[in-house]
């Protein structure tokens, strides 16, 4: 376990809080290890098929392993677990840039690779929730306004029903909307844990 006595700023439990304040600060390794019913990943590649080709090195082993294997895992234990996305291996906090169009994508996909396990997970089973990041220089107003964020008011509920591209290593379109808008609009690096 991680010594936390001596960071500067140590981010507060997110149990601990009331849901609206509940984030994580970027940069902080967070208090608990990787185990048998807890994994982080930097990436959120959550099926075999989202893993890119780069990721696949020499003799076909894979450098990333998508979420999938994780949860096969959870799913045979009994336990279950949670999966931490946008956190390292070493326990740091990174957070993943997320619009609410790729949120949207992340539970389809989720509940697409819930689907296909034999016999499939039924939805009561599992939950995807959406934590923010913070900097590490927040101020507690900002802090606020970030964990009261509603990411959904700023887009068109039309492209909204567009069908997400699952399953597949290439970017979706709201992979491709979300470049788009990286220099035009400010993005909250958002954590996302299952
Ligand atoms: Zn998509």
């Amino acid at each position: 376990m991680a010594d936390l006595s001596d960071l500067p700023h140590k981010a507060p439990s997110p149990a601990s809080r009331p849901k609206w304040k509940r984030y994580y600060v970027k940069g902080d390794i967070v208090p608990f290890e990787e185990d048998a019913t807890h994994e982080f990943k930097g990436h959120r590649n959550l099926s075999v098929e989202d893993v890119p080709p780069w990721a696949v090195g020499p003799n076909n082993k894979r450098t990333r392993r998508a979420v999938s294997r994780t949860l096969n895992g959870f799913l045979n234990t009994g336990k279950g677990g949670t999966v931490y996305l946008g956190i390292t291996d070493e326990g740091h906090v990174r957070g993943l840039n997320l619009t609410q169009y790729i949120k949207d994508h992340m539970v389809v996909a989720v509940d697409d690779l819930m689907s296909r396990y034999t016999p499939p997970v039924a939805s009561h089973r599992y939950k995807i929730r959406f934590i923010p990041v913070v900097q590490r220089d927040a101020t507690e107003e900002q802090i606020e306004t970030l964990c009261n964020y509603d990411s959904s008011i700023h887009i068109d509920p039309d492209v909204r029903l567009k069908p997400h591209i699952l399953r597949m290593s290439n970017y979706c379109w709201c992979d491709r909307d979300h470049i788009a808008r990286i220099n035009s609009r400010r993005q909250y690096p958002i954590a996302h844990y299952l």
